[in-house]
């Protein structure tokens, strides 16, 4: 199965990629966490990337559609993905859909997770993550069940992302609205767009992308 989790930054899509994954076994491949890998370790990738990522402004179709065409091909894709934040451009979703041809593979599903502005802000403005394993969390909505232990790993350091900021955060809503939205009609004229109000608690929502793209845990 292959599902693209659509949504403007902070709507929730890692979250729910990565219960994804844990669950089904569905690969969760994130551009972000990709592009922060490339950022980290310095490569020739990372840093022609690192100036758009730190305005939040977008990186080129042609750097994200290589390293995402690169990955989905790796073994650990062949039972399914889920797209987090690709695609996020009209040349993307082209891109994608020849790379899936070419892979004789197709999209099952795309689920739009929706989330006014405001609350965007506050969603991006309050989250961490597990420094070791990458676990998400947020200040207010999320916080590990131990106060500074991860949920996952026990790892006892956290970092925050360094374009989660409210300067940013107005750069990378102004791009999802001119430069993401417009795959909306794209994939609704394929039949395949779902919606999914991202408002709700995080279980709520999980169970409604479970049933949008028709897996079930205890099936
Ligand atoms: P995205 O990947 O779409 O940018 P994240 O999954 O990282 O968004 O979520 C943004 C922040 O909001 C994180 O701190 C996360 O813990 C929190 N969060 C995610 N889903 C919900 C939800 N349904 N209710 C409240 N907080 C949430
Ligand atoms: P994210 O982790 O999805 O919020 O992405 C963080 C940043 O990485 C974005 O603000 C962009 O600068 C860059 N990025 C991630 N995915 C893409 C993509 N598909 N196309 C262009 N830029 C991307």
């Amino acid at each position: 199965m292959i599902v693209i989790l659509l949504g403007p930054p902070g709507a929730g899509k890692g979250t729910q990629a990565a219960r994804l994954e844990k669950s089904y076994g569905l690969k969760q491949l994130s551009t972000g966490d990709m592009l922060r890998a490339a950022v980290a370790a310095g490569t020739p990738l990372g840093l022609q990337a690192k100036a758009k990522m730190d305005s939040g402004g977008l990186v080129s179709d042609e750097l994200v559609v290589k390293i995402i065409e690169d990955r989905m091909k790796q073994a650990d894709c062949a039972n399914g993905f889920i797209l987090d934040g690709f695609p996020r451009t009209v040349p993307q979703a082209e891109a994608l859909d020849k790379m899936l041809s070419g892979l004789g593979r197709s999209l099952n599903a795309v689920i739009e997770v929706t989330l006014p502005d405001a609350v965007l802000v506050e969603r991006i403005t309050g989250r961490f993550a597990c420094k070791s394993c990458g676990a998400g969390y947020h200040d207010v909505f999320k916080r590990p069940e131990k106060d500074g232990v991860c949920d996952v790993c026990g790892g006892t350091e956290f970092v925050r992302r360094k374009d989660d900021t409210a300067e940013t955060v107005q750069a990378r809503l102004d791009a999802y609205r001119t430069q993401t939205e417009p795959l909306l009609p794209y994939y609704k004229a394929k039949g395949i767009l779902l919606r999914v109000d991202g408002g709700q608690a995080i279980d709520v929502v999980a169970e409604e992308i479970d049933k949008a793209i028709g897996v079930n845990e205890r099936a």
